[in-house]
């Protein structure tokens, strides 16, 4: 790839700038892995065509979800440890939401059991100091320090929750528990988006702990690297064979099976009805199809209707104007079919994008993103009511 002058070298990525094209960096990953912040540190030759294909494959997952990421294209081909992104200011925190108790948390804290799972999910702050060992930072001192404001660290918090339960959905398809997770955020220097929190920096096999089948002896991660006493050319073997299988693995993740949401409304009147059930799918990226039948003047043709489109599409999913109707679909198809009438719009798409992301982790991930925004539409109108005017916008995406 063409790249330009370097901008900045971390431990294991260096980052160049992308000629012609100044709000684009290119992000190249090294072959070391090191551990104790730079103590150790060794080469595993191809380790970095490894890593970028993970990240890619992570952010490819996380931008198909809807959440803001700064990652563009590139990394995963077999020759290729590049990646484009997005140019950022980094803000120098490292955020771990943990789902499982390990590694520091459990150093710090001996009352929480090693292995207890922890819900909610804990959002934890660390300094990026490598010379002081990346030290916890609460957010007061976050504040304090200029680092991020009150809005960013919420909006933080928030996207990393979001992140840590669409990676633990997609490792649960694969039998495998996402026990922690270390993101890190930057503000995108141009675009029309430009300030705006994005996750950056890495997401791949050195950035979590996963425990297949629940059983930390079995882990594939970085920390078995860190455990090593004395590290041997057989170690490194290992290490590189379990990194080069998550890389595989990643790459089933950011899949989603076509679905077709088919909106029925029971004669022409009920087609108006179905007008805010298509804007509140939208978030969800179905491929929509709109019919009119009616039960009264030609039920025989619902039922056809119906079988065809099941014949037709590989997963179809009904919305039906009215009860009639939708009795009539339910009788007439195995697929889900949901009753306009029985809830509001917005409700009625989630139940939609909840009925898919049982097996589909792109539709889990845009089903939180569109739940979170929810919550956060209500906080902001809440908000509004007694704030100045100008509030600046706190959706996630
Ligand atoms: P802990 O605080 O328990 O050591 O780590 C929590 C999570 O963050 C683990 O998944 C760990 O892999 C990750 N993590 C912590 N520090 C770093 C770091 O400096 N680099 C990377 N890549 N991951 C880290």
């Amino acid at each position: 790839m063409n790249k330009g002058l370097e901008v900045a070298r971390g431990k294991t990525k260096v980052l160049y700038e992308n000629p012609g094209q100044p709000d684009v960096l290119v992000v190249q990953a090294l072959d070391s892995i090191t551990a104790g912040d730079g103590a150790r540190r060794d080469e595993i030759p191809g380790k970095g065509r490894i890593a970028a294909k993970t990240t890619a494959r992570v952010f490819r997952l996380l931008n198909m979800c809807g959440l803001p990421t700064h990652y563009l294209s590139g990394g995963e081909d077999d020759d290729d440890n590049e990646m484009i992104v997005r140019r950022c200011t980094m803000i120098p925190l490292e955020v771990v939401v943990r789902g499982v108790a390990a590694g520091s948390l459990v150093r710090r804290k001996p009352t929480i059991a090693r292995g207890s799972l922890i819900v909610p999910r804990m959002v934890e702050f660390f300094f990026k100091d490598d010379a002081n060992h990346d030290p916890l930072i609460e957010p007061d001192d976050i504040v304090a320090q200029g680092l991020a404001s009150p809005q960013e660290i919420g909006i933080m918090s928030e996207v990393a929750r979001i992140t840590f339960e669409i990676l633990a959905h997609a490792w649960r398809r694969h039998e495998t528990v996402l026990v922690d997770l270390k993101i890190e955020f930057g503000r995108l220097v141009g675009g029309e988006n430009r300030g705006n929190l994005v996750i950056a920096d890495v997401i791949d096999n050195d950035s979590w702990r996963i425990w297949p089948q629940g059983r930390e002896e079995l882990m594939l991660d970085k920390q078995m690297y860190r455990n090593l006493e004395t590290v041997t050319p057989e170690d490194l073997d290992r290490v590189r064979s379990n990194y080069e299988y998550v890389a595989e693995l990643a790459g089933r993740f950011p899949t989603t099976r076509t679905t077709t949401a088919a909106l029925f409304a029971d004669g022409p009147q009920g087609v108006a009805l179905l007008d805010p059930v298509l804007r509140a799918l939208s978030p969800f990226g179905l491929q929509t199809l709109r019919r009119v039948v009616s039960t009264h003047v030609i039920p025989g043709y619902v039922v056809q209707a119906a079988q065809q489109l099941d014949a037709t599409f590989p997963r179809t999913i009904y919305v039906a104007s009215g009860p009639q109707l939708a009795a009539m679909l339910g009788a007439a198809t195995p697929s889900p079919v949901f009753d306009a009438t029985e809830y509001e719009a917005d409700e009625l798409a989630i139940a939609v994008g909840k009925t898919l992301a049982l097996d589909d982790t792109v539709m889990f991930g845009r089903t939180l993103l569109v739940q979170a925004n929810a919550r956060s539409a209500i906080l902001q109108a809440d908000a509004q009511l007694n704030a100045p005017p100008h509030m600046p916008n706190t959706n996630l995406a």
